[in-house]
């Protein structure tokens, strides 16, 4: 599986990416790379990595049996980091019953404890304070 290219889109070796992430070797310091990898955690239903990343105040507590979909393929349209506070659009294509599905979000990341962690999904870009 290592040698695999990385589920996230990144075109480099799972082993070369996320790999490094999941298995907590390191920790994203930018939000897209997080990002990526809780894609990647998604895709490979590593709930550990997902809670791990995930804010307190926002994880919904959800089990192993959510992490069945089937995801195929990543798109990061674009991301804004800040000091605080980062924001990253993505789509995320899965499969369920033979159909081709997309999920678009606009996510919001925040610095918790000096790392990077998923907060919520916003309803439209921030304001330029952000
Ligand atoms: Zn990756």
């Amino acid at each position: 599986m290592t040698e695999q290219p990385c589920p996230c889109g990144s075109g480099k070796k799972f082993k070369a990416c996320c790999n490094l992430y999941l298995s907590g070797q390191a920790y994203p310091k930018m939000a897209e790379s997080l990002m990526r990898s809780r894609y990647s955690a998604y895709a490979m239903g590593n709930l550990a990595y997902l809670r791990k990343t995930w804010h307190p105040e926002t994880y919904p507590g959800f089990n192993a049996d959510d992490l069945e979909t089937q995801w195929t393929r990543l798109e990061v349209i674009k991301s804004k980091a800040g000091l605080k506070k980062s924001v990253v659009e993505f789509k995320a294509w899965y499969t369920e019953n033979d159909q081709e599905h997309v999920i678009h979000e606009i996510s919001l990341f925040k610095l918790y404890k000096k790392r990077w962690v998923y907060l919520e999904p916003l309803p439209s870009w921030p304001q330029a304070d952000q």
